[in-house]
């Protein structure tokens, strides 16, 4: 029964071939074939019938497949329309699969969590992502602050660094902050572009994050705080007094800004680069009470 796993170069090209299938590149459409990195990545995520796992992005179903077998329940996004025959028929074996023929950024995925899985299971987020809308997908999932427990993705290598990545890191930046503030990212794989038909142009990682109750910081007001943090990275090179006065002109006066730095015991020499989020948590709400909240 493994050897005839979708993700598999022969039976993928069975399928697309009956299909008469081709690959979209506009939707991102790089189909996993190696079934030992979809275990692995179903051990790694804690994916077990206590858990009902959401998929972006099912394509013809090889790691829908590996939820399915593992996990209570499965509830899979897929946004074109041309696999859901395929889906229907690939997934055919499996009765605990919830395909929705939906746009993930513009579904109502809370509503859904509700509606299909039993309230006692952990939901974890797995999907192997759409490159070219990787970061929306994500920061939608966390902005809606979604009952979820773990969100374990397949992305670009260079975009998990990124989102891991630690302070005087140069994959730090504003990215980072973003997610780390809803997460604890990590990391777990590096995975050869050979793994995918087609394989794509960069290499590939799988981020694992994990939900964090409370935020790490404590902020005034998270959109506020975003905002300066991404001020504070807009010109990497440049100082945090250079970039704050850039993006605040007309708001503060210079004098102001290194008073506020001043306040937050911030050297505004240093680059946005070298601060944590603490340190950037204790900058936005300076700011942020300095405008009068
Ligand atoms: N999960 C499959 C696999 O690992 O073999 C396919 C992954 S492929 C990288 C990404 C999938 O996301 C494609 O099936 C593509 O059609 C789908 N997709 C792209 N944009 C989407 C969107 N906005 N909403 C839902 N699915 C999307």
């Amino acid at each position: 029964m493994t050897t005839n796993r979708i993700a598999t170069p022969k039976r993928t090209r069975e399928i697309l071939n009956k299909y008469g299938f081709h690959f979209k590149k506009s939707l991102g459409q790089n189909f996993l074939i190696d079934v030992n990195i979809l275990e692995n990545i179903m051990k790694q995520a804690g994916i077990d019938k206590h858990a009902a796992a959401i998929e972006v992005g099912p394509g013809i179903g090889a790691l829908t497949e590996q939820l399915a077998i593992h996990a209570d329940k499965v509830v899979a996004y897929e946004i074109d329309q041309r696999l859901l025959p395929i889906l229907q028929e690939t997934l055919k074996d499996y009765e605990n699969v919830q395909v929705m023929h939906q746009d993930i950024l513009k579904a109502d995925v809370s509503s859904a969590i509700h509606k299909y899985f039993d309230p006692g299971k952990a939901v974890h987020v797995v999907a192997n992502l759409p490159y070219y809308i990787t970061t929306p997908i994500l920061m939608k999932l966390l902005r809606e602050k979604l009952p979820v427990t773990s969100i374990t993705i397949m992305i670009q290598k260079e975009v998990a660094e990124r989102m891991a990545a630690e302070p005087n890191n140069k994959s730090y930046g504003s990215l980072s902050i973003a997610v780390q503030y809803y997460t604890d990212a990590e990391v777990i794989m590096n995975v050869p572009k050979t793994v995918f038909m087609p394989p794509p142009n960069v290499d590939s990682s799988v981020l694992q994050l994990t939900i964090r109750g409370i935020p790490p910081v404590q902020v005034d007001h998270e959109g506020y705080f975003f905002e300066v943090v991404q001020a504070c990275f807009a010109q990497r090179r440049k100082t945090l007094r250079n970039n704050l006065n850039r993006h605040f002109k007309g708001v503060f006066e210079k004098e102001k800004i290194t008073e506020l730095l001043e306040k937050a015991g911030i050297d505004g020499g240093r680059r946005g680069e070298s601060l944590d989020m603490q340190e950037f948590a204790v900058l936005a709400n300076i700011f942020y009470r300095e405008i009068g909240h």
